[in-house]
């Protein structure tokens, strides 16, 4: 098998080599992890004299040992799960040095077809095993944290279907084989739009240009009039400091509804509108709505307020309706009260093209899964509106559902629903984050903002970051008197404070001097980057600090002494004269960044930032690092100027033989011997760490 991975077939043609991976990886791991013996042919059938793979009767195999675990003594049950965890394991490792190897360039000896059966079976078997376990499975991303891509046909489907670049690309770096393969059989979208335009960061389809804004009537071949509320009524409620609502008449028809402008009053019903003004229900000229809209608006907000609804009256709120576009003062007034909007509505009711035009008569995996793929999740604040709203809805075809509906079955189903539906629990991504983010403290929230990749790119951004400022109880005047294309950094100062990871997360970032911590972009939108982050330092109280010159922290890392050998190669090696021990840089595979003009070649006098510290690094671990140069050492405070992304990796003692090939050129890596060793030395911080236990020295990243 080690030959197989590294590419030397003896002989075998690559179609036997392929019927031994896949007797292997495919049926040989539904035996071990199933504990079960089959014929093959139980998983074949035959169609016009070909021979196909069917999973029809996996699950038999499944329950059956489901049915058996449970007079499994704990002991059996326990080698169960280690002996097919290494198996699992193995067989991951397996796939991913192929698809190491054919990133690479070598062509890759299973069809893919076959290799993405593989991945699917890989992906189902672990998450059968998390059942096992409390803890929770982490399968291959498509693309995983460097670069390495697998199963390129389910891209190219969505692609051809008609799916952006963007989303296909935050599909791919965020969930595992088995569940993009479950968002290709949902078909293409239902709401075709152009992307032609698009790239994999983002979507100009869902970009707003207000002047060619097309609001839409509920069918196409609709022309009825708008309607709109009293603007001298909602002017009043704002100015008095309250929030409007609009109340409309259960039995108004077409001809004879009005929209009443009430002020929401404590213990008054009211549903707020959460929608993506792509699909067509915003209004950038006129507080108004097409009738034939207001009409399934309504009946669509009755649905859901039937009980609790008070004396027969439908109250909604929606910003198209009840933001006012003009004037300013009024309209910022409006946008003040937004948290309390979202916070005291009795539900928020989401609307979206693609959600409504599905049904909600299937599995709860498709559900979420549909979610998940919805352009509202991609918006800048639906965390903050969906952390407010005291029941979050979701519109369907054929009517409503509730995330708490979404989520019951896998919080009280059994074990199986909680830990072994992968599908289910990666599209629900979004709900635990969204469950977990109001706990979170303000940096740790703030941090879901990289995730909305498009955001600053919207014309609408001024105001924009004027909710952010809103729902994150920043100062709004002060946003208000910045000019528009200088809001975002104001937010920023605002804000803070942040998470000590974010200058780690991929992706494009600011360009101006003390803001080149902050990600504009992340690679992957809606990926694990910020999940994990989140995940990592939400129990910290301490953070980084904005500051003009950039993002002032705590961290550890390495100082590079004397001259760099030019131009590096993406890996090097080098040795700490601090602690004496080797460590491995290699160059993180970010897109849009070019070693030759940020390798500590081009730097002045270079240093490695680490995310975690330098005791972290020990056996395999690695670590992210960033490379930047040091501008400026002022009262013990290293201003550095971020440069690129790094992995940091110690050597093993037992790869000394390894390094020594290295310096004799075998490698391929640079070799260091003719160009001088690399010197380092470590720059911790006190070992005595400050009353906060903080680690690490302050470093001012800009
Ligand atoms: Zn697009
Ligand atoms: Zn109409």
């Amino acid at each position: 098998m080690e030959k197989i991975k590294a590419g030397m077939f003896e002989g075998h043609s690559q179609a036997q080599v392929a019927a031994v991976l896949q007797g292997w990886l495919f049926f040989g791991l539904i035996r071990k992890v199933l504990d079960c013996d089959f014929d093959i042919g139980e998983f074949l059938f035959d169609r016009h004299g070909h021979t196909f793979v069917t999973t029809r009767n996996f699950t038999k195999f499944r329950d059956a040992r489901r049915v058996r675990a449970e007079t499994q003594l704990f002991a059996d049950k326990h080698n169960w799960y280690n002996e097919s965890y290494w198996s699992v394991q193995e067989a991951t490792n397996t796939m991913d040095e192929l698809a190491k190897r054919s990133a690479e360039g070598n062509k890759s000896p299973l069809q893919p077809e076959i290799e993405l059966s593989i991945y699917v079976m890989i992906s189902t078997l672990q998450f059968e095993l998390a059942s096992f376990l409390s803890a929770e499975s982490l399968t291959r991303r498509i693309v995983d944290e460097s670069g390495i891509r697998t199963c390129q046909m389910l891209q190219a489907r969505m692609l051809e279907d008609g799916w952006c670049p963007s989303h296909v690309e935050m599909l791919a770096s965020s969930v595992d084989a088995a569940a993009m393969y479950f968002a290709v059989l949902l078909g293409p979208p239902k709401v075709m739009k152009d992307h032609g335009k698009c790239s994999d960061h983002s979507c100009e389809a869902e970009q707003i240009i207000e002047s060619e804004y097309v609001t839409k009537h509920a069918t196409s071949s609709c022309s009825c009039d708008y309607l709109g509320p009293d603007s001298g009524q909602i002017a009043s409620v704002l100015e008095a400091g309250g929030v409007p609502c609009i109340s409309i008449s259960p039995s108004a028809t077409w001809e004879d509804i009005s929209l009443e402008v009430t002020e929401v009053q404590a213990g008054q019903a009211y549903v707020a509108i959460s929608h993506v003004w792509s699909g067509g229900l915003g209004n950038p000229v006129s507080n108004s709505l097409p009738r034939c809209q207001l009409i399934v608006i309504r009946d669509r907000v009755a649905a859901i307020q039937s009980r609790g609804c008070d004396e027969g009256h439908i109250r909604l709120w929606m910003d198209t309706l009840c933001v006012p576009l003009v004037p300013q003062t009024l309209r910022s007034q409006a946008i003040k009260v937004m948290k309390r909007t979202f916070a005291e509505a009795k539900s928020v009711l989401v609307l979206e093209a693609e959600l409504m035009q599905a049904t909600r008569n299937c599995g709860n995996e498709e559900k979420l899964m549909r979610i998940y793929c919805s352009s509202w999740l991609r918006r800048l604040w639906t965390y903050q509106e969906g952390m407010l709203a005291q029941t979050l809805i979701f519109q369907f075809s054929d009517g409503p559902v509730s995330l708490q509906e979404l989520w019951a079955p896998m919080y009280y189903g059994t074990v199986y629903d909680a830990r072994s539906n992968g599908i289910a629990l990666q599209a629900a991504t979004f709900y635990r984050s969204l469950r977990g983010f109001s706990g979170l403290n303000k940096p740790a929230r703030f941090a879901s903002l990289w995730q909305a990749p498009q955001w600053r790119k919207t014309s609408r951004v001024q105001d924009e970051a004027i909710c952010v400022a809103a729902l994150f109880d920043l100062n709004l005047d002060a946003i208000l008197e910045t000019p528009a294309d200088a809001r975002f950094k104001k937010l920023l100062e605002l804000q803070s404070q942040f998470l000590l990871g974010t200058p780690f997360l991929a992706g494009e970032r600011m360009s101006d001097h003390g803001y080149r911590w902050a990600p504009i972009a992340l690679m992957s939108p809606r990926g694990n980057d910020v999940h994990m982050m989140v995940q990592a330092e939400s129990l910290r109280e301490y953070f980084g600090t904005w500051t003009p010159e950039g993002l002032l922290g705590n961290y550890e890392g390495f100082e590079i002494l004397g001259s760099f050998p030019r131009p590096s190669s993406e890996t090097f090696r080098f040795k700490c004269n601090t602690n004496e021990k080797w460590y491995v840089v290699s160059r993180a595979a970010d897109k849009g960044s070019k070693w030759i003009d940020t390798g500590p070649h081009a730097l002045l006098n270079p240093a490695i930032i680490l995310q975690q510290p330098i005791e972290y690094l020990i056996d395999w671990y690695k670590c992210l690092g960033i490379l930047v140069s040091i501008w400026k050492k002022d009262k013990g405070v290293y201003y550095a100027r971020y440069s690129c992304r790094v992995i940091v990796k110690a050597e093993l003692s037992d790869m000394f033989s390894v390094w020594n090939d290295v310096l004799n050129g075998n490698q391929g890596v640079e070799n260091m011997g003719s160009k001088g060793l690399i010197e380092c030395v470590a720059r911790e911080g006190s070992k005595n760490r400050d009353q906060n236990g903080v680690p690490g020295r302050p470093w001012c990243i800009g």
